[in-house]
């Protein structure tokens, strides 16, 4: 094999380099580190590959051409100072793309291109060392024994990137994690190649086609932004953000929801929903790069503070603030924005990117103004995400349980029924509370599950045969006001009493007043509907809700249970006892049974002694129990 041979190696080598140059540049994927620095490599690979052009021309016509020597050396030391920085360069390319470069500290990086320098300073001693190549006296091209040291050097280097890959496995994507293997692979296969057998020149050839895979798995990011507006996508800022979590990078976020971007399509007639990037790109552009703007929804945009001793998350919220009580112009109008701009630390206030995107999806209510949240703010809004997912763990481990609370008769202080009320034991989060899970169950769609799950443990309950042996009337099941509204729903309810054959007159549903149904006409329709398979109907609630007293009124209930704020109002003022006194006398005039919640001293029993009201629940008597111990209580209360 000849020269002819390591010509077309280097040729080969040039090719590709060239044309991974070509489509980096018109794709103008140029401007991020990790862009320059594969360019870099690109720069390197084709000066070199030229350089290995140069010398398998040049070095047969040694013994006969004079001129030609100049050509093969200049040739010769700009492989050997070019090709030297190719590892270095790789493995700075490597810890960009890991994330682990924003950690290192200056010492750091000294230190590491420590290596690099020295043999940069053998190359330029070899004319007077020949340390590392000559030509003989036959004009043959000679290896020195210190030639080694860059081969190890090379290969420190290359260690010390598989070690960065190592540390940093869990933050790069599977494509990334592949392309730099596959680096990794091709690179080493060409140099073990030339090692074994100098005639082939695979070293550079290898390299050229190793680049060209990492840049179409690793440059291209067309997955990564967004063709419209050019930001990177959700897609990239879970990629990036896990990236930052998993290294422990110091960094700020600072999200920006604009809750009223709908003004935009109204003032300009347009379905675009792209003119909102349109109009603040510019000013975002201002505040940092645009590779550290993510648009995640149509009306949310994340900035990435990498620096935060330059510009923190705090300072960038204060900016955003104050832009968005100015109008922006856009096309000659003036629009007026609102927003909610939340900054969070990491690796502190984040901790997964599950939650980074609670707050990124969380919806904002339109204040009218713009607000802005700090990092300890958040706390509600990720608790929202932990509870979304303890419902649906509840859902599928059985975390949830129906506890009882007895009612009992005023008139004798008998025993008359119990409510159903549920609870969700999570083996993170611990026993919670319906007031918290119940609205987050009903905006998630999941609140029709829980209310069948209850409604079956009590269907199992009566069907038991306990309730009616100590004269339980009948047990009382909330439903939620949303779901009642929903076609099917009292095919739906009959079904499952069915299933358990047990007598719907025992069963007691619950709808609060507080929940302001739009369509009365439908509920009316439903709860007389249910009413007509024998089920009893109550008002929960009563005196929380400002809902029109005609339509609530309307409703076919037997029983109204009055809330416990209007009993405990009725302790404190001479207002609240007449509120109390006089809600109960209207009710009674209209016929239908009263019962008083939150029942939890003597004088409140005695107070409510002297008004027609028929039933009691509260703490007086007994808390909500789980199941057995509501079984134990009754049983006592016979004896
Ligand atoms: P609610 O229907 O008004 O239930 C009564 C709430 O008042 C219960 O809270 C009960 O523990 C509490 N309570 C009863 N007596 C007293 C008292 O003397 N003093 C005080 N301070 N509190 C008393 P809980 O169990 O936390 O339930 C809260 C709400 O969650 C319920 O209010 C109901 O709206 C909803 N909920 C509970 N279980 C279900 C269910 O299975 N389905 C649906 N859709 N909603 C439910
Ligand atoms: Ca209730
Ligand atoms: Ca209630």
């Amino acid at each position: 094999m000849g020269n002819d041979f390591h010509f077309a190696c280097f040729f080969a080598a040039f090719v590709i380099s060239v044309t991974c140059m070509v489509f980096t540049f018109t794709s103008k994927r140029t401007d991020k580190f990790q862009n320059k620095l594969y360019i870099c490599m690109l720069i390197i690979v084709v000066l070199n590959s030229f350089s290995g052009m140069m010398i398998a021309i040049g070095e047969p016509m040694l013994s006969n051409v004079r001129s030609a020597m100049p050509v093969v050396l200049a040739s010769q030391y700009s492989y050997f100072l070019l090709h030297n920085a190719l590892c270095p360069v790789f493995f700075l390319y490597v810890s960009v793309v890991s994330g682990l470069a924003y950690k290192q500290s200056h010492l750091q990086r000294v230190l590491s291109s420590v290596p690099f320098f020295i043999t940069e300073i053998m190359v330029f001693l070899n004319p007077y060392l020949k340390c590392i190549f000559y030509y003989d006296s036959n004009y043959e091209f000679t290896r020195s024994k210190a030639e080694i040291c860059i081969y190890i050097v090379a290969a420190l280097y290359f260690l010390m990137s598989i070690l960065l890959l190592w540390f940093s496995w869990k933050a790069i994507n599977a494509r990334r994690r592949f392309a730099i293997v596959y680096f990794f692979v091709i690179v080493v296969g060409g140099v073990v190649i030339q090692f074994l057998d100098k005639n082939i020149k695979g070293e550079l050839f290898a390299e050229a086609l190793a680049l060209m895979g990492l840049m179409l798995a690793v440059e291209m990011e067309d997955d990564l932004v967004d063709v419209n507006t050019g930001f990177y996508n959700r897609k990239a800022l879970r990629m990036d953000v896990n990236n930052y979590i998993v290294n422990k990078t110091n960094v700020d976020l600072v999200c920006l929801k604009v809750s009223n971007a709908e003004i935009i399509q109204k003032v300009t007639g347009s379905a675009n929903v792209d003119l909102l990037a349109e109009i603040v790109s510019d000013y975002l552009k201002s505040i940092v790069s645009r590779f550290h703007i993510y648009q995640t929804n149509p009306e949310t945009f994340v900035l990435v503070l990498l620096d935060r001793k330059k510009l923190n998350g705090d300072t960038v919220a204060d900016l955003l603030a104050d832009r968005f009580n100015r109008p922006w112009g856009f096309r000659g109008m003036d629009i007026l924005l609102n927003a909610v701009i939340m900054t969070v630390k990491l690796p502190d206030e984040l901790t997964n990117t599950v939650d980074l995107f609670y707050m990124v999806d969380s919806v904002v209510p339109n204040k009218n103004e713009t607000t802005v949240l700090y990092g300890k703010d958040l706390a509600h809004i990720l608790r929202r995400g932990e509870m979304e997912n303890a419902i649906a763990r509840g859902l599928d481990e059985n975390g949830f349980e129906v506890y009882y609370q007895p009612t009992f008769y005023l008139n004798g202080l008998k025993l008359h029924g119990a409510e159903a009320l549920v609870r969700l034991n999570d083996p993170i989060m611990g026993r919670l509370f319906p007031d918290e899970f119940i609205p987050i169950a009903e905006q998630i769609g999941m609140i029709d599950m829980i209310d069948d799950f209850v409604l079956r443990q009590v269907c199992e309950f009566l069907k038991s045969g306990i309730p009616a042996q100590y004269g339980m009337e009948n047990i009382n099941v909330n439903l939620s006001v949303l779901q009642c509204l929903k076609p099917g729903f009292v095919e739906h309810i009959c079904s499952i009493v069915d299933e358990y054959d047990v007598d719907k007159s025992t069963i007691n549903f619950e709808i609060t007043e507080s929940i302001a149904a739009s369509d009365y006409d439908r509920l009316s329709y439903v709860v007389s509907d249910l009413k007509k398979h024998g089920f009893c109907f109550a008002m929960d609630d009563y005196g929380t809700g400002y809902s029109n007293m005609q339509s609530i009124f309307s409703l076919d209930f037997d029983i109204v249970k009055i809330d416990k704020s209007l009993l405990w109002g009725a302790e404190e003022t001479e207002l609240g006892r007449i509120i109390l006194g006089n809600s109960i006398k209207m009710i009674d005039q209209m016929g239908r049974r009263i019962l008083v919640e939150g029942v939890e001293t003597k004088e409140q029993l005695d107070m409510l002694k002297e008004l027609s009201v028929d039933y009691l629940q509260g703490y007086y008597f007994s808390k909500p129990v789980p199941k057995n111990e509501f079984i134990e209580y009754i049983k006592q209360g016979k004896e």
